[in-house]
C-alpha cells in the first residue's frame, strides 16, 4: 500500500477496513446517543489498524479513536472529522508466547476475554466478567471491579504513540492510575496486549465468574435494554494512606440522586452513579445537564468535586 496516495481510497480497497460517512454516533456506543460522525473507519484486527495508522495524518481532522463506546458520551452535534473505531464481536483466542505470556488483540470484548481467561486458569480476570467494551478501552481506562485493576493483569502493551511510532510499553510506561492512564490522553493507539501467564486451577475462577455475573445483573442495567455508559463519576480517592476510597454512589444517594431526571435522562433506580437514557427523546445535552446538577448538589452538600469517569466526545 502506498500511504501517499488517496488515504480513503487505499483504506476502502481493504476488505478488513470499513469506511462510512455520516454515521450516527448513537450506533457506536452503549448510550445510543449522539449525532453523526462525518467519517467512521472501523477495523477489528491489528493488521487493519496498522493500515489505518499509516494513513492517520492524512485523514480529515479532527481525528478521534474509540473502542466499543461503552464509556463515552457522544455529543448531539456529532463529530466533524474522522472517528476510528477498533472493536470486534469475534473472539480471537490469545496466542501463547514462548516465555509463557499471552498476546491478545485489543479489539476483542473484555467479557469474552474474561470468559476465556477463567477457563484457562488466569487468576484475576473473573473480576472483569460482564464489563462491556473492548479490551483496549479497558486497558487505557485501567478498568476495574471487585478490587482488581487492569494494570495488575498485564505485562506489555503494544501499539503506536501519537506520532505514529510503534511502541511496546511496559506497565510502568503506561502511566496507570485509578481508572486512567497516560495512554488515554496522549493520542496513543493500543493494538495488542501481552498478559501475565501464571495459571491456577480454573474451577474457582469459573465459580467466581458465575457469581459476579449474577451480582452484576442485579445491580447494573443491561445497556441493551437500558442504554448507559456505566459509572458516570469516579469514586473519591483517599487523601492519605489511612483513608479508603469512597464510593461516588454513596454521596449521590445522600442527595437523593435516584429520584433525579432531566429531559429524557434519569438516574438508574438501583445505582445512583449510573445515568440512563430513560426515554427515546433523551439527548446527550440532557445527560450532561443532569450530571452537572448532581455535581453541584454534591459540592453544595459535601464540598466534594465529583470527577467524571466517562469521556466526552464532540462537546
Ligand atoms: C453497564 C456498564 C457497566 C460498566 N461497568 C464497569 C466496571 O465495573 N468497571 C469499569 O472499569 N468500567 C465499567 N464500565 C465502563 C466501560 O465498560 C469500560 O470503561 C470499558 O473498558 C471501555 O471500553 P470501550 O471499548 O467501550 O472504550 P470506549 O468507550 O470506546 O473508549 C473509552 C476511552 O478509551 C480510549 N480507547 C478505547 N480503545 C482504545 C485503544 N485500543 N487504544 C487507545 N485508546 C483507546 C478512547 O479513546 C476513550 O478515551 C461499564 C460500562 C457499562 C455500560
Amino acid at each position: 500500500m502506498n500511504p501517499t496516495a488517496d488515504p480513503l481510497q487505499n483504506l476502502r480497497s481493504r476488505r478488513d477496513v470499513l469506511v462510512d460517512i455520516q454515521v450516527p454516533l448513537s450506533d457506536c456506543g452503549t448510550f445510543r446517543l449522539g449525532g453523526p460522525a462525518a467519517l467512521l473507519i472501523t477495523c477489528s484486527t491489528p493488521d487493519a489498524l496498522a493500515a489505518v495508522r499509516a494513513h492517520a495524518e492524512a485523514l480529515p481532522a479532527p481525528l478521534a479513536f474509540i473502542g466499543a463506546g461503552s464509556n463515552i458520551l457522544f455529543a448531539d452535534a456529532g463529530w466533524p472529522g474522522t472517528l476510528v473505531r477498533y472493536t470486534t464481536d469475534r473472539f480471537i483466542p490469545p496466542r501463547r508466547l514462548p516465555d509463557g505470556g499471552w498476546q491478545v488483540d485489543a479489539a476483542v470484548q473484555l467479557d469474552d476475554l474474561a470468559a476465556w481467561a477463567c477457563k484457562t486458569g488466569l487468576d484475576g480476570w473473573e473480576a472483569f466478567s460482564g464489563i462491556p467494551g473492548t479490551f483496549g478501552g479497558a486497558v487505557v481506562g485501567n478498568a476495574g471491579a471487585w478490587g482488581v485493576q487492569m494494570e495488575h493483569q498485564l505485562r506489555q502493551v503494544l501499539g503506536w504513540d501519537a506520532a505514529g511510532h510503534p511502541q511496546s510499553w511496559s506497565v510502568e510506561a503506561c502511566g496507570f492510575s485509578y481508572r486512567d492512564s497516560a495512554l488515554k490522553h496522549d493520542g496513543s493507539w493500543v493494538s495488542e496486549v501481552i498478559l501475565r501467564g501464571d495459571t491456577t486451577p480454573p474451577d474457582r475462577l469459573l465459580a467466581e465468574r458465575a457469581r459476579i455475573l449474577t451480582l452484576r445483573a442485579e445491580k447494573h442495567p443491561d445497556w441493551r435494554q437500558t442504554p448507559c455508559i456505566g459509572s458516570f463519576f469516579k469514586n473519591i480517592q483517599p487523601s492519605s494512606a489511612a483513608e479508603r476510597r469512597r464510593a461516588a454512589g454513596w454521596f449521590l444517594d445522600q442527595i437523593g440522586a435516584k429520584q433525579e431526571s432531566e429531559g429524557g435522562a434519569a438516574v438508574y433506580a438501583k445505582h445512583a452513579n449510573i445515568l440512563i437514557k430513560a426515554s427515546s427523546d433523551c439527548t446527550a445535552a440532557d445527560v450532561l445537564r443532569l450530571s452537572q446538577r448532581l455535581q453541584k448538589q454534591v459540592k453544595d452538600r459535601f464540598n466534594l468535586d465529583l470527577e467524571r469517569e466517562i469521556q466526552l466526545l464532540g462537546f
